[in-house]
């Protein structure tokens, strides 16, 4: 049976509540999926219980940045303890940071003519993480742009006149919080940036225990390379859509990528080895 471990809902930058995602991997027939939100568990609780309703494996997970070597890289989370201290403390701390951002990023857009107001960008922002997809759309709603890309493109993107960068975890801190926390961490996406295999063994060396194979923007050849580079280095494999609800360009992707439930046996295994070690 086919599984999604990667999911966003109304808590960061999807569309869907974490019920309507759940219903809707219900009627795809996923026998597991794990909400991989940014930067909170406000949407665990909800998709727990209506996964428990629809019979459907749930697995609690997040999705966290970090620079490293220049680029924007993201980190998932998996089988974490979602009421763990230290990783609740890091994740408010992360929240309350991407609102004084946002906050800059909206002050900057009307510098440069582009106004949006606040509340614009909060209408949109109603879940717990605030992100540049909530002031793109507001920026879209305002007809400042004609599109989500075009909003990147010409302002919030790296090179972009109302870019802010967002404050990150280091890496490894990244990588111990998840640990500390009874989880597995696995590398989100790894084509959206260059890493081959001598960076991913440097990052297994510092704490990561998986690979992102499936992934909606990796191409059949990105799904055979990682998950060669991932068996030859003794990582795990995960997979899952990203899907964001209709926000991103690919719609409602959530279960459309044939991602085999066999590899959360393993997942599961090596995290209750980190609990036990983390215990002793
Ligand atoms: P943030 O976490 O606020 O920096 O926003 C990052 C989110 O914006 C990611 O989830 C991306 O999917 C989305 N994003 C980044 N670049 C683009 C782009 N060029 N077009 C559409 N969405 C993007
Ligand atoms: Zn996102
Ligand atoms: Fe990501
Ligand atoms: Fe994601």
């Amino acid at each position: 049976m086919a599984v999604d471990l990667h999911l966003h809902t109304t808590v960061s930058d999807g569309t869907l509540t974490p019920t309507e995602l759940i219903a809707m991997a219900a009627s795809r027939g996923l026998s597991a999926v794990s909400v991989t939100d940014h930067d909170s568990f406000g949407g665990i609780d909800e998709a727990a219980a209506a996964a428990f309703e629809y019979q459907i494996e749930f697995i609690t997970g997040v999705e966290l940045s970090a620079y490293y070597r220049g680029q924007d890289v993201h980190v998932l989370g998996y089988f974490v303890d979602h009421h763990d201290r230290v990783l609740n403390e890091r994740l408010t701390y992360l929240r309350e940071s991407r609102e004084l951002r946002a906050r800059k990023i909206v002050d900057k857009l009307s510098e440069t003519g582009a106004n949006i107001s606040w509340p614009d960008v909060e209408k949109y922002a109603q879940g717990e993480a605030i992100g540049r997809p909530h002031i793109a759309q507001a920026l879209l709603d305002n007809g400042v742009v004609g599109n989500i890309s075009q909003a990147f493109n010409e302002y919030l993107g790296r090179d972009g006149p109302a870019y802010v960068p967002k404050y990150v975890l280091d890496l490894v801190d990244i990588f111990d919080v998840i640990h500390g926390a009874g989880g597995r961490a696995s590398l989100a996406h790894p084509n959206h940036w260059s890493v081959d295999r001598k960076v991913m063994e440097k990052l297994k060396r510092r704490g990561l225990d998986a690979i992102e194979v499936w992934h909606i923007d990796h191409s059949e050849e990105d799904t055979r390379i990682y998950t060669e580079m991932a068996n030859e280095l003794g990582l795990l494999l995960t997979g899952g859509s990203d899907c964001h609800g209709t926000r991103k360009k690919h719609g409602i992707v959530i279960g459309t990528l044939d991602i085999p439930d066999e590899i959360i046996e393993p997942l599961k295994t090596r995290a209750d080895e980190i609990r036990v070690e983390h215990k002793q």
